[in-house]
């Protein structure tokens, strides 16, 4: 997932021993642990690791029985993100692997479903990293996104021998983590169809850490059909399934929604190994991973022989979101509830030591502005948390239990 600039508390997993585990979750804990391995330089764009991915994934789809293609691109120079690196330029390339839809079933036969998930990751740290301070360690990006592109695959095992009556293209993306460059080229360059064909897309980035069953499908306001359809394919109660939000997200199901295409975006939430050097294999949640596989090719399944349209619903683009932005900000040290909440940001908690917890935040409040700026979601906080820097002081004003709060607080350094 893209550079987001909040942080989290320990939570912890403990993953099932191996030898408990279904084929199912061994085969994508195997495909992770492949991606997430050393050996694959932390899969930055440029890096022989990232080329050995690449062709890792393009074997697997064609083990799963699926033709599968790269589709090369260029770095572009000019993306904000690229600017100030060596990589534009620089070759790299989609993988993608096509599921024919069924000749004959008329209407549904023109549509295409897309499954998605980026194989990209930070390399050894740099642009994007949470620990700028890691030196020259390996990002290994486990859950960020290793856990998506082992699910990809797994997908591609359950369904490539069916017969859906829309075509599924499966696509793992590169460049996301420099501003979801992979899923932006493929939606000016799409394959097999034109973008206005694409019924759905669905991304899956960081569902590694299945904690609590607790499965975030955001997007789910980007189709009017989207929430009963989840709802009806989550029984009897596989998830804590918590679906809402619109098709801006810091990930690349947001390139097919600003096409004006529904999306989903399947999410394990976040942790405090994102975009560290300790996002690693041994840290995912193998069992879950494979569940939330299975749910996403149900879901899949689904919408390639569902009849009738899908209804889209716009939302404006948030300010913030628009152009991957520059740099992180000033921190503050919060754990923000990544579902949403009416009207500011509910934080679930704040980091020990962290500006917040020394100005007094607490679980439960509801930021509604920081400094000059109102907060009424993700976005805005972290464009107040980017206008200033290290050491600003700032009021922050906060709903707790209903009561307008204002403190204050003196804003941190990210990475310390
Ligand atoms: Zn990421």
């Amino acid at each position: 997932m893209l550079a987001i600039v909040f942080l989290v508390t320990a939570t912890l997993v403990a993953p099932a021993p191996q030898d408990t585990l279904s084929p199912a979750a061994r085969r994508v804990l195997a495909d992770v642990r492949f991606l997430a391995d050393d050996r694959q330089e932390g899969r930055g764009v440029g890096t022989a690791g990232l080329t050995r991915a690449g062709a890792y994934v393009r074997d697997g789809f064609a083990r799963a029985g699926l033709q599968a293609t790269f589709q090369d691109f260029a770095i572009p120079p000019d993306a904000p993100a690229v600017l100030h690196t060596t990589l534009g330029g620089v070759a790299t390339r989609n993988v993608i692997a096509i599921l024919p839809g069924t000749p004959g079933v008329g209407a549904l036969r023109g549509a295409v479903v897309v499954i998605g998930a980026h194989y990209d990751h930070l390399g050894l740290g740099g642009f994007g990293a949470m620990d700028p301070d890691s030196g020259a360690r390996v990002h290994n990006g486990a859950d960020d996104n290793a856990s998506g592109t082992a699910a990809l695959l797994e997908i591609a095992r359950l369904l490539a021998h069916r017969h859906p009556a829309r075509t599924i293209v499966f696509v793992a993306f590169s460049g996301e983590e420099l501003g979801t460059l992979g899923s932006s080229y493929f939606v000016q360059h799409p394959v097999p169809q034109p973008v206005d064909s694409i019924y759905a897309m669905l991304n899956m980035d960081m569902v590694g850490r299945l904690r609590g069953a607790r499965l975030l499908a955001l997007g789910a306001a980007t189709a009017k059909e989207f929430p009963a359809l989840l709802d009806s394919l989550n029984t009897p109660a596989r998830f804590d399934l918590r679906a809402s939000g619109d098709g801006w997200g810091p990930s690349d199901h947001a390139a097919f929604f600003a096409a004006r295409r529904p999306v989903l975006h399947f999410f394990t939430d976040l942790h405090e190994d994102y975009h560290r050097s300790t996002d690693d294999w041994d840290k995912i949640n193998a069992a879950g991973l494979a569940q939330v596989a299975q749910f996403v090719a149900d879901v899949a399944w689904t919408l390639a022989n569902r009849p009738g349209p899908l209804t889209f619903v716009d939302a404006p683009r948030p300010q913030a979101a628009a152009g991957g932005g520059s740099g992180y900000g000033a921190y503050l040290g919060t754990i923000p509830d990544m579902t949403g909440s009416p009207g500011g940001v509910r934080i679930t908690g704040v980091r020990a030591g962290s500006p917040a917890e020394q100005a007094g935040l607490k679980a439960g409040d509801v930021i509604t502005a920081i400094g000059a700026k109102l907060v009424a979601n993700l976005y805005d906080m972290t464009d107040a948390l980017r206008s200033h820097q290290a050491g600003d002081t700032v009021v922050i004003v906060v709903k707790r239990d209903g009561v307008e709060q204002r403190v204050t607080a003196v804003l941190g350094k990210r990475g310390s």
